[in-house]
Order: C-alpha cells, then structure tokens, then sequence
C-alpha cells in the first residue's frame, strides 16, 4: 500500500513566518528530523490518513490530526448541478469546505506569502472530500491561469498547484489548456456583473491542448469559488474548443 509523502508542511505552523538562510536552512533540517504534527494544532505525529475512493489510491495522508480535520469548514451541500446553481456552462460545481478559519488563512498564506506546502494539504483535503462524495472524476485537470505578469511576480499559480497535486492523488492527468490574455484589476469587491464585464475576453484556449479537451469531461480548478465568474468565462472557452462537459472545483466556497 504505497502512502502519499507525508509534506514537510507539517513542520510549518500558520503563523510561522518565512525564514531564509541560515535559519531557513536550520528550519528545514528540522522538519526533516521530527515527527510529523499538526499543520493546525502543532500535535506531533498526529497526521490522518483518510481513505481516497478513487480507484487504485489506498488513502491520503493529511497534515491534521483527526480533531482539526473533523473541525475544518465543511459545508453540508458541497456539490451543486443544474441551471441557477452552478457556474453557466458547468456541470457539476464542487466545493468541499467554507472560506472561513482555517482555510481563508491557509489560502491566504499560500497565494500572499508563497506558502506553497499548504497547497498540497489543500489540494489533499480537496481530493479527500470528493472522493468520500463520490465526485465524478474528470478526464482531465484545467488549472485556472493567472496572467503571466501576475504569474512572474507571484513566482507560480496556486491553480496550478492545486492541480499538480490532485494527479498525485488521483492518477488524472492535467491539462493547462488555458491561458489569460489580459491582467485583470482584482475581482475582490466588484459585484457579480463588475466580474463578468471584468473577465470578458480574458481568457482563450492554447492550442496545443485543443485535442486534449475537446470531447473530453474536464474539471476546472480554482483554490476559492467566489460568484464563479471566473469558473463561467474559463468554461466558455473550454466548452467552444468542443469540451464535452465542464466541472468546476475548488477548495472552498466563499
Ligand atoms: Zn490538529
């Protein structure tokens, strides 16, 4: 039974800063040589495994204890289908968890201050959640994308990252078929029609994946599901370069 690498986030409590150099080196050599703890409580070796349903993966390992996990957000209907309830051009929206303490932080820390360890636990708990759903899963992995500008000073997109893990944890390949083309103000604080008008033209197919998603079921993914929007106007790409369905998950629903 092969385990998910148990990720050195556990060694990074949430209000721990950055450190580099000698001490980021010291704190790194740390992490290496205790126990694994609780990225949320600090209790040590109390990492949950959580069974994965998706076929051929045994179970995750998570960075929580059990108590933490079974605290996190959860929302009581994280999956919503049909007109009125999802993004237009969507599917299926899936959405495990609120945007609340603990999980605004853990997004916050790892698109603000580049703690990308707490992707893989997001992602993790992300797969984790839909597999005990029963959440269909794709045939392949859509990353939102970030324009590149906003991608180069940021140093990745947590989209991205969200994804690279989810193959880890579910053997589905990811495709990032999509690019944006302008550098859009902040979608923080505009109203749902400011964010359609906002994201019009924002964002086209690349076209070396054009055959990768087209007749394909794809799954978008995006770390917070706000008025899905952004969901919407990746959708209408995806679903003009011939996708056959388009889901959309993310970590938490705002
Ligand atoms: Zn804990």
């Amino acid at each position: 039974m092969a385990h998910i690498p148990n990720p050195a986030a556990a060694c990074q409590p949430l209000s721990s800063l950055r450190v580099d150099g000698v001490a980021g080196l010291a704190r790194r050599l740390e992490c290496w040589l205790l126990p694994p703890r609780c990225v949320l409580c600090l209790a040590p070796g109390s990492t949950v495994r959580t069974p994965l349903a998706w076929q051929g993966r045994a179970e995750a390992l998570l960075d929580l204890c059990a108590a933490c996990h079974a605290e996190l957000p959860w929302l009581s209907v994280p999956a919503t289908q049909g007109p009125g309830g999802v993004p237009a051009g969507v599917t299926l929206a899936y959405a495990p968890l609120r945007y609340a303490w603990p999980v605004a932080p853990l997004v916050h820390a790892l698109k603000y201050r580049g703690e990308r360890l707490y992707g893989r636990l997001l992602a993790t708990t992300l797969a984790e959640a839909a597999g005990r759903h029963r959440v269909p899963l794709p045939e392949c992995w859509v990353p939102v994308p970030l324009h590149r500008e906003r991608e180069r000073q940021r140093g990745f997109n947590q989209s991205a990252d969200l994804a690279a893990r989810l193959v880890r944890e579910t053997g589905v390949p990811v495709s990032p078929a999509l690019r944006r083309l302008r550098n859009t103000p902040a979608q923080a604080g505009l109203t749902a029609m400011e964010r359609r008008v906002n994201l019009q033209g924002a964002f086209a197919l690349d076209e070396r994946w054009r055959r990768r998603v087209a007749q394909r079921h794809v799954a978008l993914i995006d770390d917070v599901y706000t008025t899905g929007s952004t969901a919407a106007a990746c959708a209408a790409v995806l679903r003009a370069a011939g996708a056959r369905r388009v889901d959309f998950w993310a970590v938490a629903r705002a």
